[in-house]
């Protein structure tokens, strides 16, 4: 629960929005940023809920390094420390109508305890249990050998886990569960009496027992400080509890289905607080009003519409609708444009271009790699034959044309400009840059980021993003950008046909892959690592890329990529790949991004298992992109778990980036969405962004409308509001309101 973090992680997002600012006080500003941070460590020690948790009777040092662990230093930490299951000690009739596959948490009583030895000499521990009614046994194939003192005939057994079946009879392996032991009464016999008990996620060295008595501590003493953060209106309008009673149930009730509802508060103040930060942000440091005013002249772009050799899917329309009326309004344009792979972002960029050189200003379009950047030259220089637009291509280092691309973009003379991070050094200076687009926007640093868009005065500015993000998690990670989804891809594509294969088949999957090579297409392989990690025993990319060269496909050329190569050796590997010398490219994840070679036409992956959804989409997304039908085979290697398995069948069932970010956000988490780490992706405590969408957008539209109708909050009903926000918001606000 890394959740201390959340604020300052979320910095990130915010800076690439395009303040103007002067040369050298992007790096102030950074520097700034970082000294508020540290500030914002630094926490309120006057205020008896911010105290250290060490302390509070019972904790201690050590303990509270423990506790830090766990994301807990404060006791308002502990208080808001929320059990993850409730115990009840009654025996409970839960197996009543129990099927298998059912998960379950309930309390029985042990009937017996049996160990025997298995045939390959380990022991394995059946555990008996009942409600009375109905008996079910828990097995565990490996345990610590504690266990087997541990369990006794008539103690009560908390337990939770799924049903299965076993000869006949219900079975639980490897269940979850705690002994249910008569409470020592070292709290005025608080927990002794309590019919449920709160159960919490503990790191190693700390016992249920001790984490309740810490609990029970914190309220006792603490309690009295806890103060309301939601305003009147909001708590009357949802019927919500009170803070602290809220807080208190959370830990001490007696109706654990009350968690559920009370949860849902938790999750209000979050998101509320977050979307009042960005919805300050929008209104008193948005877009620019004083945009530039494009006008849409349908000459240059009418042009390219003719000449276009296939005709734009409805959603590219509506996209181009929604990015012209942007441009062409006086407000600076600060817009995200989400598509998967393939749907065709570059083209309708390419249109946001022509309307900016059309109104005499330059375009620039900005990739995150050389290989990239070629691509985007080659495919926007080939598009705009017969137009007699002058684009070039700026790239790092020095090579011979240079500082006469340098000119020429001084100068006013490039039109369009492509480039690397190379667009963003200071001897980079535009005439009339208009437009900024930057493509696969999340491979970017925040102040990379920055310093383009404070290139010229206010141009209007698309991000692009080919990692489909669940729109929930759109507005909190860009609660300011306006959004625009292309959710179509065009219609000549073929879906991908997805197979998961077991290794030891792989002989099968080359057989066909035979068959493709021979039929001219070509194969990327992809691996996780490069090198042989003992620990994982990944297959490895060079031993995979001997394999293939030697002796699976020794008549077809190949070649081997990787992150620790060169620039220049990736580049040319990658071009060779592209003009079709190279048929086999076996490669760890560098080539997930944007590369376009359309006569590819399988995918490999090769311990499937242990890729993400969204980095597995982006893979696949290599292929499909000719006419031709291709295949993404998932290697999986055993054993694999349980959300790997349902990664993978995710994979096989759809197509869909933003099923599948949505997928990927239930499996995984905000936080360690592909690609999302960078953006600054903030954690939240209590608020989960895909349980929880309807009380972000409650909390969304509430934040805008207070602030929209009062941005800085002055009028008396806000009062309380104001109060709050200051007092836990205004460090974090400052970090991204410039
Ligand atoms: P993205 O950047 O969104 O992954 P691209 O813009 O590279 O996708 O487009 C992928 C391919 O599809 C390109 O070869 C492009 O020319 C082609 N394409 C784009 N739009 C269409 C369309 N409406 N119909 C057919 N092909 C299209
Ligand atoms: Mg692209």
């Amino acid at each position: 629960m890394p959740h201390k973090t959340s604020w300052q992680t979320s910095v990130s997002i915010v800076i690439c929005c395009g303040r103007d600012l002067e040369n050298g006080e992007i790096d102030k500003k950074l520097k700034a940023t970082n000294l508020a941070l540290m500030a914002e460590n630094k926490r309120d020690h006057t205020n008896a809920l911010e105290q250290s948790i060490k302390f509070l009777k019972g904790v201690g040092e050590n303990r509270a390094r423990l506790l830090q662990k766990m994301g807990i230093s404060t006791m308002l930490d502990l208080m808001e420390y929320f059990p993850r299951a409730y115990i009840n000690r009654k025996l409970n009739p839960s197996l009543f109508d129990v099927q298998v596959g059912d998960i379950l948490a309930f309390t029985a009583m042990i009937s017996w305890v049996d160990v025997r030895s298995s045939a390959k000499g380990k022991s394995i521990l059946n555990v008996g249990v009942s409600d009375g009614k109905v008996a079910l046994v828990c097995s565990w194939f490996s345990y610590p050998h504690a266990y087997e003192v541990l369990f006794k005939p008539g103690r009560l057994l908390w337990l939770s886990g799924a049903v299965s079946e076993f000869n006949g009879q219900y079975q639980m392996l490897h269940p979850e569960f705690e002994l249910i032991e008569e409470e020592d009464g070292s709290d005025g016999d608080f927990w002794k009496e309590r019919e449920v008990l709160p159960v919490y996620p503990l790191t190693a060295g700390f016992t249920q027992k001790l984490m309740r008595r810490m609990v029970y501590n914190a309220f006792a003493l603490y309690a009295k400080h806890l103060e309301e953060n939601l305003p009147e209106a909001i708590i009357d309008k949802y019927g919500f509890p009170e803070r602290k009673i809220a807080l208190q149930k959370m830990h001490f009730s007696q109706k654990p289905e009350e968690a559920a509802q009370l949860k849902r508060r938790f999750a209000y103040e979050e998101l509320f607080y977050t979307q009042m930060m960005w919805a300050r942000h929008k209104v008193l440091h948005g877009a620019k009003a004083n945009g530039i005013t494009f006008e849409n002249k349908k000459e240059l772009t009418t042009k390219l519409y003719k000449q276009l050799p296939f005709t734009l899917t409805g959603a590219q329309k509506a996209v181009l609708r929604e990015l012209f009326d942007d441009m062409c309004s006086a407000k600076q344009m600060s817009r995200l444009l989400q598509g998967d792979v393939g749907s065709g972002k570059t083209v309708v960029t390419l249109f946001a271009m022509l309307l900016a050189v059309e109104n005499g200003y330059q375009a620039a379009l900005m990739a995150p790699t050389e290989i990239l950047a070629d691509q985007h030259y080659n495919t926007i220089t080939s598009m705009l034959k017969g137009l007699e637009i002058s684009v070039c291509i700026l790239k790092g280092g020095n090579y011979k044309g240079k500082s006469q691309t340098k000119d020429d973009i001084t100068g006013g003379k490039a039109q369009i400009v492509i480039g690397t991070h190379a667009l963003l050094q200071k001897d980079i200076s535009f005439a009339r840059l208009g437009f900024v687009c930057v493509d696969e926007q999340h491979r970017f640093g925040v102040e990379q980021r920055a310093r383009l868009a404070r290139m010229a005065l206010c141009p209007d500015l698309l991000y692009l993003s080919a990692t489909p993000i669940p729109r929930s998690l759109a507005m909190t990670v860009y609660g300011d950008l306006e959004v625009s989804i292309i959710n179509e891809l065009p219609p000549s594509r073929k879906p991908v046909q997805t197979l998961v294969r077991s290794s030891a088949k792989i002989e099968l999957v080359y057989a066909q892959v035979q068959k493709e090579l021979e039929a001219g297409r070509q194969v990327y392989i992809v691996c996780p690592l490069v090198e042989e990690s003992e620990k994982l025993s990944l297959l490895d990319a060079t031993k995979l890329f001997e394999h293939i060269s030697r002796k699976a496909f020794p008549q077809f050329s190949s070649a081997l990529l990787h992150g620790r190569m060169k620039a220049t050796e990736k580049d040319e590997i990658m071009n060779k790949f592209k003009a079709g010398e190279t048929k086999i490219l076996v490669s760890t994840t560098v080539i997930e991004v944007g590369v376009d070679v359309p006569n590819a036409s399988v995918m490999i992956v090769e311990h499937a298992e242990r890729f993400g959804l969204a980095q597995m989409h982006q893979l696949r997304g290599r292929v499909g992109r000719g006419s031709a039908q291709s295949y993404c085979y998932l290697i999986e290697h055993q054993p694999v778990g349980k959300i790997a398995r349902e990664r993978l069948a995710t994979m096989t069932k759809t197509m869909d980036g933003f099923v599948i970010a949505e997928k990927d956000l239930e499996l995984r988490g905000p936080g360690e969405l592909f690609g999302l780490e960078q953006s600054g992706m903030p954690m939240f405590r209590f608020a989960n962004l895909m349980r929880d969408q309807d009380i972000l957008n409650l909390a969304r539209q509430d934040a805008f409308a207070i602030v929209n109708d009062d941005p800085h909050l002055m009028k008396p009903e806000n009062a309380l509001l104001k109060k709050l926000y200051q007092h836990q918001y205004t460090r974090q606000e400052e970090l991204i309101l410039y």
